[in-house]
C-alpha cells in the first residue's frame, strides 16, 4: 500500500474498484477528479467535478442527478452490436429486435431519448400498465417496432392495444393469465380486428438470485404448460390462432448466473418449437429481461455481479434459441429481449454533497489538539497522557503486539474514567479530556497499523485493532434522502458504487458511512463494493473546512427513480440531460427541476397557501402581543415564502 506521499490516482481507482465497474465510462485525470466518457471509447470526456460546478452555476444545486444521453444510446448500440456479432458467429437466418421495459425508467426525456436513438433499429417498448401503454404507444410511432403488453390487463388495455394497431403501431398482446384469452377474443370479437397475440410462458427452470421467483410454478406471472395448450386451442376455436405471433418468457432482474438463462433457453426453445407444431405462426420469440450488471466488478454469479458479459448472453440466446429450432426444420425466430437494468444503468450518476461528519473524530479526521498537561490532573487522565506518549514516541513502527497492549491500557483507563465520573471524582472537561485522549490513542495506533487506514492488508493484524479502525470511523451526513434516490439499497440491499469524485490523488485517511437526511435509522449507505465481498465503511477523505466534498452513486439509472417514496418528504432532485458537445464540451439539453417543498406538500393534500397563510395570521397575533417584531415577523415569511418555491434539499 502507498504512503500518503506516493498515494496516486491509480490507488485510487483500484480502491474504488472503478476498472472494475466504470469501464469504459468513468475514470480519473490527472487533477484526481472522476471523468466520464459518455461515448465510451469512441472519444470524448468530460470532467465531472468541473461539470458539477457549471450546472451549480446554473442555479441548480446539489443533489443532482446526471444523465448522459450519450451513455444511452452507447449502451444501445452496445446491445445491439453483441447481437449483431452473434448473429454472425451463429449463422442465425433471424433478428434480433429489442424492446426496452418502460418500467425501468419511465421518465420522459429518457423515453423519447431511446425511442430517438433506438429508431435506426426498430427498437421498441416494454408496458406493464395502462399509463405504461399510453407512454409506449404515443412515443414510439415506427409501424415495424415492437410495442410489448405485459402485466395485468382488463377489456379496455386490450381493446386499447388492438385500436392501436389502426394507428400503424404495432403491439403485442401478452397473454400473461389463463383468464386473458377470453377478454382478447371478446375484444377481437367486438371490434372485428385482433391484436398480435403473445403467450408468457411459466418456466420450470430453476433459478437463482433476488428475483428467482419470477420463474417456476409459483410465479405471478405466465401460464402453466397445460394453460398454455387450453390457449392455443381457444384461440384456434376463435380462430385467432394466426395471430399467436410471440412466445415471452422472463426470469427475472439481474441473473447472475448464465447457466440459469442456459436452461429457460432451452425450455423456451422447445415450447417455441411446440408451438409452431400446433399451427401458430409465431415468428418472434421474447426472453424478457434479466440481463445483468456487474456492480461490483467481481465477475462472479453473486448478487451484485454477474459471471457473464454482454456478449455472452447474446452468444446464448442466439445459439440456444438455433439449436433448439434447427433439428426440427423450424424457422428461427427474430430475437426480442427486454433488457431494462442492463441498458439504463450506467447513463445517471447522481451527486451529492456532505454537510459534514461525525464520530469520535473531528470532523477533520484527528482526535483534535490536546490541551497540555495541567496541575493536579487526576491519575486516569495522567495514564492516558502517558499511554499516547508511549505510543507516539517511538521513531520505529511498533510491532503489533506493543500496540495492541498500548490500545488495551487506553481502554481499561477510559473505563477507569467513566466509573471516577460517575462517582463524581472527575468533572466534565476532565472526562472529555479522557475521552479525547483516548480517542487519540486509538488514532495514534492505527496511523502506525501495517495496513494504514483500512487496516485491510498488511501482516496479522488482532482483531480488536481491526475494529479500531472501524471504532473511529466517521459518519458522513449526505444530503440526499435513500428514500428518494438509492431506494433499492435500503429495500433489497442492492450495491451501488459509491466514491468521491474529487481529491483522488489524496490518500483516503477515514472510514466512513453515509447517513441520510431522514429521521429513519434505515436512511443510510453503508454496504460499498469491496474486494469478493460488500464492506460496511467506505475509505473517505477528513473535511476541509469550507471545502466541499463530492460524492457520486453510479449505476443507478434504472429502477431508483420511480421506486423512490417522498419520505420525509424529500422529494426528486434536481436532473440534467447532458451531451457531449459537437465541438467539445457539453452541452445541457434538459433541466428537471427537482420538486419544491409546495409540490411534495400538495403531493400529501395539504395546500401551501393555506399553510402560509394560517402562519401569517399567527405572526400577525404575535405582533399584536408584542411578541413579534414586524421585521422578523417578515423575515419568518420570507423563509416559508422561499422554501415553498425551493427543492427539499439543504440549500448551501
Ligand atoms: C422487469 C421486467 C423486465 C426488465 O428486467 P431487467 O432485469 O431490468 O432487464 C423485462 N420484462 C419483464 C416482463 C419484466 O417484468
Amino acid at each position: 500500500m502507498a504512503s500518503a506521499a506516493r498515494w496516486s490516482i491509480a490507488d485510487s481507482a483500484a480502491l474504488y474498484g472503478l476498472e472494475r465497474w466504470g469501464e469504459p465510462y468513468f475514470s480519473l485525470n490527472a487533477r484526481g477528479h472522476v471523468i466520464v466518457q459518455p461515448r465510451g471509447d469512441r472519444g470524448g470526456a468530460l470532467d465531472l467535478v468541473e461539470l458539477v460546478q457549471g450546472l451549480q452555476g446554473r442555479n441548480l444545486s446539489l443533489p443532482l442527478l446526471i444523465r448522459f444521453d450519450d451513455i444511452l444510446e452507447d449502451r444501445l448500440e452496445r446491445l445491439h452490436a453483441a447481437f449483431e456479432r452473434a448473429i454472425a458467429q451463429y449463422g442465425y437466418a433471424g433478428r434480433y429486435q429489442g424492446v426496452f421495459p418502460v418500467k425501468c425508467n419511465q421518465q420522459r426525456h429518457v423515453v423519447e431519448q431511446l425511442a430517438e436513438s433506438g429508431r435506426r433499429w426498430h427498437f421498441g417498448l416494454e408496458a406493464g400498465s395502462k399509463a405504461e401503454l399510453l407512454i409506449a404507444l404515443s412515443l414510439v410511432d415506427d409501424p415495424e417496432a415492437l410495442l410489448i403488453c405485459n402485466g395485468y390487463k382488463d377489456q379496455r388495455y386490450i381493446e386499447t392495444a388492438i385500436l392501436a394497431r389502426r394507428l400503424g403501431r404495432q403491439p403485442v398482446v401478452v397473454i400473461e393469465q389463463a383468464d386473458e384469452v377470453e377478454r382478447i377474443i371478446r375484444a377481437s370479437r367486438e371490434l372485428g380486428a385482433a391484436p398480435f397475440i403473445g403467450i408468457r410462458a411459466k418456466l420450470s427452470s430453476r433459478s437463482t438470485g433476488r428475483w428467482g421467483s419470477s420463474v417456476g410454478e409459483k410465479a405471478k406471472f405466465g401460464l402453466a404448460i397445460p394453460e398454455v395448450l387450453a390457449t392455443v386451442e381457444a384461440l384456434r376455436a376463435a380462430g385467432l390462432l394466426a395471430d399467436l405471433r410471440l412466445l415471452h418468457f422472463h426470469v427475472g432482474s439481474q441473473i447472475n448466473d448464465i447457466a440459469v438463462l442456459k436452461d429457460a433457453l432451452q425450455e423456451a426453445g422447445q415450447i417455441y418449437v411446440e408451438l409452431t407444431k400446433l399451427g401458430a405462426p409465431m415468428g418472434f420469440l421474447d426472453v424478457g429481461g434479466g440481463l445483468g450488471i456487474d456492480y461490483d466488478g467481481s465477475r462472479t454469479a453473486t448478487a451484485a455481479s454477474t459471471n457473464y458479459s454482454l456478449q455472452n448472453y447474446a452468444n446464448d440466446v442466439v445459439a440456444t434459441v438455433r439449436e433448439c429450432c434447427e433439428p426440427h426444420g423450424v424457422t428461427v425466430p427474430t430475437l426480442v429481449s427486454e433488457s431494462g437494468r442492463a441498458i439504463a444503468s450506467h447513463f445517471s450518476v447522481l451527486v451529492f454533497d456532505v454537510l459534514g461528519c461525525g464520530g469520535v473524530l473531528g470532523s477533520d479526521g484527528t482526535a483534535g489538539a490536546i490541551p497540555p498537561a495541567a496541575d493536579g490532573e487526576p491519575l486516569v487522565v495522567r495514564n492516558l497522557r502517558d499511554t499516547l506518549a508511549g505510543i507516539t514516541s517511538s521513531d520505529n513502527r511498533p510491532d503489533t503486539s506493543r500496540l495492541q497492549e498500548a490500545w488495551n491500557d487506553a481502554i481499561k483507563f477510559k473505563d477507569d474514567a467513566l466509573a471516577a465520573f460517575r462517582l463524581g471524582y472527575l468533572s466534565l472537561p476532565q472526562r472529555a479530556l479522557a475521552e479525547q485522549l483516548t480517542w487519540a490513542c486509538a488514532e495514534a495506533i492505527v496511523a502506525r497499523l501495517p495496513a494504514g487506514a483500512g487496516g485491510s492488508s498488511g501482516g496479522p493484524i488482532p482483531d480488536d485493532l481491526r475494529a479500531l479502525a472501524a471504532a473511529l470511523a466517521g459518519t458522513y451526513y449526505a444530503n440526499l434522502s435513500v428514500f428518494r434516490s438509492a431506494p433499492d439499497t435500503w429495500a433489497i440491499e442492492q450495491l451501488f458504487p459509491l466514491m468521491p469524485i474529487h481529491r483522488l490523488d489524496e490518500q483516503p485517511t477515514r472510514l466512513g458511512h453515509f447517513a441520510d437526511l431522514t429521521c429513519d435509522s434505515d436512511g443510510k449507505l453503508a454496504r460499498f463494493i469491496g474486494d469478493g465481498q460488500a464492506k460496511p465503511l467506505l475509505e473517505l477523505h477528513a473535511l476541509r473546512e469550507g471545502e466541499p466534498y463530492w460524492i457520486g452513486m453510479f449505476l443507478g439509472g434504472a429502477y431508483q427513480e420511480v421506486m423512490g417514496n417522498l419520505h420525509n418528504l424529500f422529494g426528486s432532485t434536481n436532473a440534467v440531460h447532458i451531451r457531449l458537445a459537437p465541438g467539445g464540451g457539453y452541452q445541457v439539453d434538459h433541466v428537471v427541476r427537482g420538486n419544491t417543498n409546495a409540490q411534495v406538500l400538495e403531493a400529501m393534500e395539504h395546500q401551501p397557501e393555506l399553510l402560509l397563510e394560517r402562519l401569517r395570521m399567527a405572526s400577525e397575533a404575535a405582533i399584536q402581543r408584542g411578541d413579534l417584531k414586524i421585521s422578523d415577523a417578515r423575515r419568518l415569511m420570507d423563509h416559508l415564502e422561499t422554501s415553498l418555491r425551493q427543492t427539499t434539499y439543504l440549500q448551501e
